[in-house]
Order: structure tokens, then C-alpha cells, then sequence
């Protein structure tokens, strides 16, 4: 008999079910890794092998990111690119990350998953697309093992350098036969199809400006000749346009159209510069969206057009995009920035905070072509998190605590279960001893640092 888990008494349970239903004094009831019951209290059982009480919390389904690049935890606010819009940022940190090692992904990986946890977050993807010194996605696949999230592992890649046109130096880019031969063996080694899965495998060349047409095409048709997504970065800022009509003499939409790269297994990160043809394209193939907020203030990408993406059809989820551009990877927070990000571009109308947290959970779910994650319902995965209203940040906001959760200062999970496991619990993580692993991780980004 699979382990039982009844969490009780949640002052508010947000479900996000097809009813968008919020219960007081709401519970849910799991076998395993599923949920088999959610409602209130009264109808849940009355017992489990483990029994957790959330008087004092409000419970949300767990959150998804679906965009990061967990490595550049080791080179947050580097002074050179603290101040640059994307091309100069990425040129800047190009020379120090050709000196990652296998070792700083592993702990780059955990501390950015132990961020993501405690702020609510129980599925991620991640974007790794620079793989020197022996370096590889195995690392980070290991890594989500050990400290237990659900994750969703990109291979990403670059393979046209600066002497070829491209943005990045010569020494970091790969052969695009490597690049291809590597991604069929990591889907090969470990994409789970099942539902429930804890790992999957994308396959996601790094963006137009580093990777050949070529590239993009065969890795359209190697993700689907396995069934999995495709993932990269487009749209983000000017520069990215330009580049795009300057190279390929089309538009960012109009690429990827030409590429095959649209359709409901692919996501794209960004697409701030996304114009209305493409909006309409996306929205006619079902082609899906990580917004990433902090990122594109802190570079000055511009603002995404969110709602419009969204009344047109779009599906839109949330990243908090990598360290280095963020250079935080605080979850909820993001669900924050992306509610008044929203609004200094559009207006107050322009996102509430149910469509920001809806962004955030089953929008994210849905752009990672996934129907078992998102939402807390019967035959979902038990995916959820906690946070306590008791705290002084949410202090006076408590006739609305879903909101709060969103307007109020970011707060942090209480709890966190993922895969019917708690992996934080009371504030702290349970799985990695979280001091001894920022302390190696903060040895490795100062022996990065100083070359
Ligand atoms: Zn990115």
C-alpha cells in the first residue's frame, strides 16, 4: 500500500481547478505520489500515515517554473554585467562561465532548486546550454534527484561562435553533431513519458543568435521523433529583433514558423518583442510563453504583452529566468513582479492576482505540455505548497488571503511537498543540508570569479 498523507484545517486551499474553487478550512488526501481527495476538512478522512495541520496557512498548488539557468547562481550581480541590456550582459559573463566544471553545476543546481522550493515552487525546468570542461546535463539531473523537485531538464546548446556571426566566443560553443548525438542519448538515459513523471528531457538550442538554422530544424525533428518539447529564447529585446532581420531576414515569429518550431511541445522564453502576427501565430499553434518579469527589468528588455497573449489565446507561464539576469529565484516573488510588471505596462486591469498565481500553476503546467501538475485535484500529482498568514507581511490583508499571497512581500513556504514527499518543512529544506551546500557553492563562485 503506497504511503497516505492528509493535509487538514488550510484557513483557504487554493485548487485552481476547472471551478477555480478556494475552500476554507480545506484539506486534501494522497496516496503515493496522487491526490485522491480535495475539499473541505469534514469530507476528507480522518487519519493518515502522515497528518499535516495548516490552521494559520494558505495552500496552493505547487508552482512551475519554466524558465532558469540554475548554473549562473555562481555569478549573481557580477559588476561588469550589472549594468548592461542583454548582448553586452551575456558578452561580459561568456568568459567566466567557459570555466564552469562538472562540480558547479551539481551545487549551482541545488542551491537554485533549494531557492525555488522555499518559495513554493515543486516543478522546474532548466536551461543548460554552455557545456565546458567536461560539464553536462547529467549534473543537474542529479542534482534534482537529490533535493527531490520535479524537473523538467533542457539540453540546451550553442554552435555558431563569434567567427561565425554568432554572439558567443569561439570556445564555448559545440559541434552541432555532439550537440544532437548528446540529446538523443539524455532522452534516451532519462525523459519519463508517464504521467507523474519527476524527470523529462527538452531539447532546446540556446536561441537564433547562437545556433545555426540547421541546428534548429534537426532539433525539431529529433524532439519529435522521441515526443518531447523543444524550448529556447526569442523576442527578448531589441537587439534580438534586429539581429533576427539582419541574419535571417525575418521577423523572430517568422523564423520560427519557417523552422517548425511552434506547436503545443514548444516553449519559448520571453517574447517580449513578439509582434502581432506572432501573437496570432502562437495562439493559433498553441505555442507557449515563459514570461520572465525580473529578468526583463533588469536587463531593460521591455514589457511582455502578457494579457494580450492571453485574451488572444496564448499559453503563458512564468520563469524566473537564470540567476544572472533575475538574480533571484524566488518563485512567488515572480508571481509578484508579474502582476505589476503587467500593470505599469498595461494598466491595473491588466493582471489580477488569480490570473498571476493561474499564470504561474496550471499556465505553467500547460506550456510544459503537462495534464498532471498545476492544479490540486483527484488524480493530480501532490504538488503543493504552504504558506503561514500569520507573519507580519500579510498583516491586515487576511479578507482576501489569495491576493495577499501575491500583493503582500514575497513570502516563504512553510511547506513544501512534491511527488507526495515533503521536501520543505517548517520553513526549512528537508532533503539537502542546505548550509554546507551554499558554503561549497559560495567556494566555487569565488574561485570562478577570480579566473
Ligand atoms: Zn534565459
Amino acid at each position: 500500500m503506497p504511503k497516505t498523507l492528509l493535509l487538514r484545517h488550510a484557513d483557504r486551499l487554493v485548487t485552481m481547478d476547472g471551478a477555480r474553487r478556494e475552500i476554507p478550512d480545506g484539506g486534501l488526501y494522497a496516496e503515493g505520489n496522487r491526490i485522491v481527495a480535495v475539499g473541505p476538512t469534514a469530507d476528507l478522512p480522518a487519519t493518515a500515515d502522515e497528518v499535516i495541520e495548516a490552521r494559520g496557512q494558505i495552500v496552493i498548488p505547487g508552482l512551475v517554473n519554466t524558465h532558469h539557468h540554475m548554473y549562473q547562481s555562481l555569478t549573481r550581480v557580477v559588476p561588469a554585467a550589472q549594468d548592461g541590456e542583454l548582448f553586452t550582459w551575456l558578452t561580459s559573463l561568456y568568459p567566466l562561465w567557459a570555466r564552469l566544471t562538472p562540480a558547479m553545476i551539481g551545487v549551482s543546481t541545488k542551491v537554485a532548486m533549494a531557492e525555488l522550493l522555499l518559495s513554493g515552487c515543486t516543478t522546474t525546468s532548466d536551461h543548460l546550454y554552455i557545456y565546458p570542461n567536461g560539464c553536462r546535463l547529467d549534473h543537474s539531473i542529479e542534482a534534482a534527484g537529490e533535493i527531490g523537485m520535479r524537473f523538467h531538464a533542457c539540453r540546451g546548446a550553442m554552435s555558431v561562435g563569434a567567427s561565425k556571426g554568432g554572439l558567443p566566443p569561439d570556445s564555448v560553443v559545440e559541434a552541432e553533431g555532439a550537440i544532437l548525438a548528446d540529446a538523443r542519448r539524455l532522452i534516451e538515459t532519462y525523459h519519463d513519458p508517464e504521467p507523474l513523471a519527476m524527470q523529462r528531457v527538452a531539447v532546446a538550442p540556446c536561441s537564433p543568435f547562437t545556433v545555426s538554422r540547421d541546428l534548429m530544424r534537426e532539433a525539431a525533428a529529433l524532439a519529435r521523433a522521441y515526443g518531447v518539447s523543444l524550448h529556447t529564447h526569442l523576442a527578448e529585446n531589441a537587439s534580438d529583433i534586429a539581429y533576427s532581420r539582419e541574419k535571417f531576414g525575418m521577423t523572430p515569429a517568422e523564423y520560427v514558423e519557417d523552422l517548425g518550431w511552434t506547436g503545443r511541445d514548444v516553449w519559448h522564453a520571453h517574447c517580449v518583442q513578439l509582434d502581432e502576427a506572432g501573437i496570432d501565430l502562437f495562439a493559433r499553434t498553441g505555442t507557449g510563453v515563459a514570461h520572465c518579469p525580473c529578468s526583463n527589468m533588469r536587463l531593460g528588455s521591455g514589457i511582455a504583452p502578457v494579457r494580450r497573449m492571453r485574451d488572444r489565446g496564448v499559453p503563458v507561464a512564468l520563469g524566473v529566468d537564470g540567476s544572472a539576469s533575475n538574480d533571484g529565484g524566488h518563485m512567488l516573488g515572480e508571481v509578484r513582479q508579474a502582476l505589476l510588471l503587467a500593470r505599469v505596462g498595461f494598466g491595473p486591469a491588466a493582471m489580477t492576482a488569480r490570473d498571476a498565481l493561474e499564470i504561474a500553476t496550471i499556465g505553467g503546467a500547460r506550456v510544459l505540455n503537462r495534464d498532471d501538475i498545476g492544479s490540486l485535484e483527484a488524480g493530480k500529482a501532490a504538488d503543493f505548497a504552504a504558506f503561514s498568514l500569520s507573519g507580519v507581511g500579510f498583516a491586515g490583508a487576511l479578507h482576501d488571503p489569495v491576493a495577499a499571497l501575491v500583493f503582500c512581500a514575497p513570502a516563504s513556504a512553510a511547506l513544501t511537498v512534491v511527488d507526495g514527499r515533503v521536501v520543505v518543512r517548517d520553513g526549512q529544506l528537508a532533503t539537502i543540508d542546505l548550509p554546507v551546500t551554499i558554503e561549497r557553492h559560495n567556494r566555487l563562485a569565488a574561485q570562478l570569479a577570480a579566473g
